[in-house]
């Protein structure tokens, strides 16, 4: 595996710095049941790295913190690897839940069909969490392409579960947004153009509904960044980020009101820092490896986001964030 940090430290970016605090990204573990070649966390079934329950105490510590100092913490966003691999992933959306706070699972879809996952489903619909679910395409050559062979059929199934349960469904309030990313080095096509192509797709082909499908960008990082160096394709796609770059998405970066923690308790600016070890900057502005048991939140706010090239991913065109296009 072929690091790309030390190209992407070399390229300037505009400053950043930090607003109030809103959305807490909890990464549980780099264990997966898949492997997909665009993966920006290397994440595979062989990963052992895992959050322990001390950890995740911490991080309910520093929830009831976010309430007791009146940030405005409204959403934690789980994330992983497959995040419901985790052996307390169950019992953290059970606390998060008692606190009021909206919850995110980021899905790979057939998790929710793996052994031992069969009560899944139907408890993130009873603790009403929001499901952001990848499918890089509607057809199966392209999906089994990426993410895996038979990865298309099971994501199918598990969708007509997920709208079984009211996920996805005109009138309830389970919400199942859907994640594309393109398949190479090239940016995302314009995003509701998009959903309305995958809505008809899956809707006509399998029955399947969903909310929104939102477009991210490949970063060029990890597995993704580092098949693009092998293939000698590395420069050309960070010409095409910059080149599209879009100064107007400096406003609403996902890093503005977001910290991601890692399965440590380590916390970045993004999930994106996390994997290439850039930690937050302290109070002198200087990147700092900080713990989650150790961050006042409302410190947070003002202090400079730790940028690199990188960056371009999420300015480039129309945008990209864990919510899909900016723009
Ligand atoms: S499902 Fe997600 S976390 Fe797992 S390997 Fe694929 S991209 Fe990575
Ligand atoms: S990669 Fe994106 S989210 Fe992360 S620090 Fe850069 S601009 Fe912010």
């Amino acid at each position: 595996m072929i690091d790309t940090y030390p190209l992407l430290e070399k390229i300037k970016f505009p400053s950043l710095r930090r607003q109030a605090l809103k959305t807490l990204q909890i990464n549980l573990g780099y264990l997966c049941n898949q492997q997909c070649l665009h993966c920006h966390v290397n994440a595979s079934p062989q990963r052992k790295e895992i959050m322990d329950k001390t950890t995740i105490n911490q991080l309910l510590d520093f929830i009831d913190r976010c309430n007791e100092d009146g940030s405005n913490l409204n959403l934690v966003d789980l994330t992983g690897g497959a995040p419901e691999l985790n052996p307390h992933f169950k019992i953290l959306v059970e606390e998060i839940s008692k606190r009021k706070i909206a919850i995110m699972d980021r899905c790979n879809l057939t998790v929710l069909l793996e052994k031992g996952q069969e009560y899944l489903a139907e408890f993130l619909a009873e603790k009403n969490v929001q499901i952001t679910a990848s499918l890089p395409c509607y057809e199966t050559d392209n999906v089994d392409k990426q993410r895996g062979k038979g990865v298309f059929e099971t994501s199918i199934e598990a969708l007509q579960k997920l709208n079984g349960l009211g996920y996805g469904v005109p009138g309830s309030d389970l919400i199942l947004n859907l994640v594309f990313n393109p398949q190479g080095p090239s940016l995302p096509p314009e995003q509701s153009e998009l959903e309305r192509t995958y809505k008809q797709h899956l809707k006509d082909e399998w029955g399947v509904e969903f909310n929104h499908l939102f477009t991210l960008s490949n970063m060029p990082i990890k597995r993704f960044g580092s098949t693009l160096v092998s293939k000698n394709q590395f420069e050309d796609y960070m010409q095409l980020l910059q080149e599209n770059y879009l100064e107007q998405n400096l406003q609403s970066v996902m890093c503005l009101d977001l910290i991601s923690v890692d399965w440590l308790g380590y916390v970045y600016d993004c999930d994106f820092n996390q994997m290439l070890g850039m930690p937050v900057s302290d109070k002198s502005n200087k990147p700092n490896k900080t713990h989650i048991s150790d961050l006042a939140p409302a410190l947070l706010v003002e202090r400079e986001i730790q940028v690199a090239g990188h960056c371009y991913g999420c300015t480039a065109g129309q945008g990209s964030s864990c919510g899909g296009a900016l723009a």
